[in-house]
């Protein structure tokens, strides 16, 4: 990678023009941190083009001066993926100022939206063509629609609509060499040859920077019945969730697990509380929903509980009866990421396995972490619907974290290999980043290696889009 001289700065400042640039030190702070303060970079330049000309002229002059470019969404990622690194030699795009939803086509059930679009203001423009844009995570307020497809986002509704990749139809993308890859097609059926949208989806921005998408739409929902369950064990989980897509003809939209630790530390951090008045150990929370008013997602409901409390699965609920008991339901299941690291933290994993296997894989790293280190206390929630746990092995308040963190060397070897035996992934949402560029190493196979190193080499022939991040 080139250092970055004073006569390339000044003529991307050109290119951009004075008001969609920054260079001033302070300014520049906030994008080169990621939300939670674990990664820091350092950049000379950030720009915040408005065009796809604009991109493309700004990355054509880095690939012929071998400059780096990381490209930069709403800065939600967990990974370190859309932050600098510290050398110095790499500027930033921010797609902030690309965000104008270009056509929704109600008809077809699609729109196409610039990548910087916040993924909230999709959601809202789609609604209000009566349309349904289904892609749904915590972070919806800040995170954009091109850092979604940059990472393949997951979030709540993936059981009912797929992750984000399955909801892209077309893209428009800026190759490492300035050519722009206009595939910004509107159809369900293509097949011409190799599927090359999907390389960009979920590459975290080291093959191009996309700038526009083709999003699938579907009816909005008309009926919906939030529930949360109270199961007899951790087992009980996936036999709810296989009960529910019989019973309800697969309108499930959410199934969202949280285990005892998880209602503790909300009732410590928040102005929530456990609806139930005894101390169970397993939730699930639920949604149903579906486009036909007349399709009684609640007596559904009951059926399935029904059956699920007389097989021993179920042993309470509260069924939301308003929009703001929903909300406030679904808000015990967003807070979680807050709250776990109010209660002080701990080591972080983002493992799926197959959603039959999730009692077994819990049940057995929960046993290897504690043998290894019987002081910590682990938290499990997540979207197990799609067999996606978040297990969080937690500090305990009396350690500190350096303390903890040399103790604890072993955890994530110990969780790697046990995903690995599941035939799982180490990462099933948050990507690979910096932050798990090791793994990726270690657990993926030499043959799948090899080709995702030879697609960079071909792609990004001089290593500019985001270097050092994924292969
Ligand atoms: C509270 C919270 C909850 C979360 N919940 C979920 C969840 O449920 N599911 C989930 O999957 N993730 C979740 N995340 C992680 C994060 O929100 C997602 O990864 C999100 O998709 C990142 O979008 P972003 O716009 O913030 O991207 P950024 O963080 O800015 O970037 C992420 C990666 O994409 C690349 N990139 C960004 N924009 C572009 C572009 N236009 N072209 C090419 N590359 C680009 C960056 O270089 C980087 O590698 C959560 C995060 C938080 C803080």
């Amino acid at each position: 990678m080139q250092k970055i001289d004073s006569e390339i700065i000044y003529s991307l400042k050109g290119i951009v023009g004075p008001n969609n640039y920054i260079d001033d030190t302070k300014k520049i702070d906030p994008y080169v941190k990621d939300i939670w303060g674990q990664y820091n970079g350092t950049t000379p330049l950030v720009l915040r083009p408005i065009s796809t000309d604009m991109v493309s002229e700004i990355v054509t002059l880095c690939n012929n001066n071998n400059i780096g470019i990381v490209p930069q969404g709403g800065n939600t990622g967990l990974v370190g993926g859309g932050v600098p690194s510290d050398s110095g030699m790499e500027i930033l795009i921010s797609m902030d100022k690309m965000n104008a939803v270009c056509d929704i086509d109600a008809v077809n059930y699609t729109m196409t939206v610039e990548a910087g679009c916040i993924l909230s203001e999709v959601q809202d423009a789609a609604f209000s063509a009566n349309r349904l844009f289904p892609l749904s995570l915590g972070a919806e307020g800040s995170c954009q629609i091109g850092g979604n497809l940059s990472t393949n986002a997951g979030g709540t509704a993936v059981l009912r609509y797929g992750n984000a990749k399955e909801l892209v139809l077309g893209l428009e993308v800026v190759l490492p060499n300035g050519t722009i890859y206009d595939g910004l097609r509107r159809l369900r059926k293509d097949n011409t040859g190799y599927d090359l949208k999907q390389l960009f989806l979920g590459s975290e921005g080291t093959l191009g920077i996309i700038t526009k998408a083709v999003l699938k739409l579907f009816p909005l929902p008309e009926d919906k019945v939030t529930s949360l369950v109270a199961l007899s064990s951790l087992e009980a989980a996936p036999r709810l969730l296989s009960s529910l897509r019989e019973i309800t003809g697969d309108n499930i939209t959410a199934f969202e697990y949280m285990d005892r630790a998880c209602l503790d530390i909300l009732e410590t951090h928040t102005d929530l509380s456990d609806p139930f008045s005894e101390k169970y150990s397993h939730f699930a929370l639920v949604e149903l929903t579906s486009s036909r008013v007349d399709a009684n997602l609640y007596d559904l409901l009951e059926r399935t509980f029904k059956t699920t409390i007389d097989d021993g699965s179920v042993v309470d609920a509260v069924v939301a009866s308003s929009e703001s008991q929903a909300t406030q339901l679904w808000k015990m299941r967003e807070m979680l990421p807050e709250v776990y690291r109010l209660e002080g933290g701990g080591l972080t994993f983002d493992i799926s396995v197959p959603v039959s296997s999730v009692p077994e894989f819990i049940n057995r790293s929960t046993k290897l972490c504690n043998q290894s280190y019987d002081k910590g206390v682990v938290l499990t929630f997540g979207h197990i619907g799609d067999g996606n746990v978040h297990f969080i092995f937690m500090k305990p308040r009396d350690v500190n974290m350096d303390d903890f963190l040399s103790e604890t060397k072993n955890i994530s070897n110990i969780m790697y290999d046990t995903a690995a035996e599941f035939n799982g992934s180490f990462s099933a949402e948050h990507g690979v980043g910096v932050y798990k560029k090791n793994e990726l190493e270690i657990y993926k196979s030499k043959v799948e290696l090899s080709l995702m190193k030879t697609l960079k080499r071909s792609i990004d022939v001089n290593n500019i889009m985001n270097p050092n991040k994924v292969v």
